[in-house]
């Protein structure tokens, strides 16, 4: 059998099922591990005696044959979600020593089915970034390197705690969240698989809120199987959110046919911008190819409104940051500076909480909404999300999925672009409209560019038709045949 932490969710399941391996035996290797990748910075909170306290009642069960669908799979959890009891951040020092009464649903879903939590991971802060470098609790660096360089990279962002700790093999999977593709562009930097479904699929309830109508859990995962088993624990119809899809779940594993013959697929002709990384724009051209072999259909379309995409989400992710962060006034949770009245101490928390992305971010928002500037900006945005919304709905007449790069680069070093926030915006440009239009999109590992760095592809679907987007998954992540892993990986190797 490969080395415990070589397994994926898959192959695990099956080794605790047959008592091959033990669950405290597979949970002791991972927290070696996490261990061993402590300089990456990879997690806020480690829990590994919990962990090991889990994994020996999933030993129990597993003995009883009672086991969940993630019975003793050990996973780290984003910092954004709400764990009952364990300090959760959000990567912000205006959640100091919050520790949540309660548990979020989707992790909550995740312990129920057996999953043992490695700790909380590492990402920027309030999932504002694309590189990891606004966290309070410092960078995360990514497990790879540059052939020949050994200057620091970023994982991307914000979900970059959760790229690293998978791709370095110190959990198995983890959870990310992606509000303009914080789950999409650090899995296309660390080399692994990560599925944003649709808005509504998994629940926002007791996940730190960032742009209401954007935020949507996902796996990160080593395959796209286990994508496929992650979110069938993690999604479901959930009454505590309102925006929570009464929705049939599918078993996503039974999506793994392999078989994507007579398939559309269309080729967004508007995402070939000049300026894309050309080794990037190569790896699409391969993906096509792979598709085609495999029996697709591809088919140029044009998404006309993708150009405004990125403008108009730095007006709604910031309008709806700027009302979701008012919450943290220092009286109800975390940090609290005192001041002589109650407004200067409101003041004083609110400058010492948070950092520089974030305190832009309330600025930009409170503006976008301001009386005079609603109109303008706001409500214009909102129109041209609706606009972009129908690009994709009159796209998806004639095919079922499309397919595109994730990113528009491969993961930088850690100072590069990183004192323009510009700059940092463009790396969405290929993940943000599917965010707008809430649809369900994966990147999966394609190849490695001439530095020997990932890059991902990306497949985005019909809204709720995870099931289409996971069977082309499958059949490029089986083309591309990516087993590339980054030099940084922990004990056991
Ligand atoms: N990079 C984008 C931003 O900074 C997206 C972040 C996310 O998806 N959470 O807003």
């Amino acid at each position: 059998m490969a080395a415990l932490t070589d397994l994926t969710i898959a192959e695990a399941r099956d080794a605790l099922r047959s008592r091959e391996v033990s669950a405290t035996e597979l949970t002791a290797e991972y927290s070696a591990v996490v261990e061993a990748i402590r300089p990456l910075n990879a997690f806020i909170t480690e829990t590994l005696d919990l962990a090991a306290e889990q994994a020996k009642q999933s030993e129990a069960k597993l003995a009883a044959g009672t086991g969940g669908a993630l019975e003793g799979i050990p996973l780290g959890i984003k910092d954004l979600f709400c764990t009952e009891g364990v300090l959760t951040t959000a990567g912000s020092h205006i959640l100091d020593g919050f520790i949540p009464p309660y548990e979020s649903t989707v992790s909550g879903n995740l312990k129920r089915a057996g999953a043992v939590m490695l700790g909380k991971l590492n990402m920027d802060e309030f999932a504002m970034g694309s590189a990891n470098i606004t966290s309070y609790y410092g960078p995360v660096h990514s497990p790879w390197s540059r052939k020949g360089d050994n200057r620091p990279l970023v994982p991307g962002g914000s979900s970059g705690g959760s790229a690293a700790a998978v791709a370095a093999r110190a959990v198995m999977a983890a959870t990310g969240t992606d509000t303009g593709g914080s789950i999409r562009q650090p899995a296309a930097f660390a080399g692994i698989v990560g599925l944003k479904p649709t808005y509504g699929r998994c629940s926002r309830w007791g996940v730190v809120a960032f742009a209401s109508s954007l935020d949507q859990a996902g796996p990160m995962t080593r395959s796209v199987r286990d994508a496929a088993i992650m979110l069938g624990a993690m999604a479901g119809f959930d009454p505590k959110d309102s925006t929570s899809a009464d929705i049939d779940l599918p078993d996503f594993e039974t999506a793994l046919t392999g078989d994507i013959r007579g398939l559309r697929i269309g080729i967004p002709k508007e995402y070939r911008l000049d300026g894309t990384n050309p080794e990037i724009l190569k790896l699409w051209d391969q993906g096509i190819a792979w598709a085609k072999a495999a029996g697709a259909e591809i088919v140029e379309v044009s998404l006309p409104h993708t150009k405004y995409a990125l403008a108009t989400y730095y007006i709604i992710a910031p309008a709806e940051a700027s009302s979701n962060l008012a919450r943290y006034d220092g009286v109800r949770f975390g940090l609290r500076v005192p001041g002589d009245t109650l407004d200067e101490m409101y003041a004083n928390t609110r400058a010492a909480g948070f950092g520089a992305e974030v305190k832009r971010r309330i600025m930009i928002g409170t503006y976008v909404l301001s009386a005079g500037y609603y109109d303008a900006y706001y409500l214009k945005a909102q129109k041209v999300r609706a606009l972009i919304a129908r690009d994709f709905a009159q796209a998806f007449e004639k095919v079922d999925l499309l397919l595109a790069p994730t990113a528009p680069t491969p993961a930088f070093a850690l100072g590069e672009k990183m004192d323009d926030p510009i700059a940092m915006y463009l790396n969405d440009v290929f993940t943000v409209p599917a965010s707008l239009a809430g649809l369900p999109a994966i990147s999966i590992p394609a190849g490695l560019n001439s530095d020997g760095l990932p890059l991902g592809l990306q497949l985005i679907g019909k809204p709720f038709d995870e099931m289409t987007v996971l069977r082309a998954a499958g059949v490029l992540e089986t083309a591309a045949a990516f087993t590339a892993k980054p030099e940084f990986v922990g004990a056991g190797q």
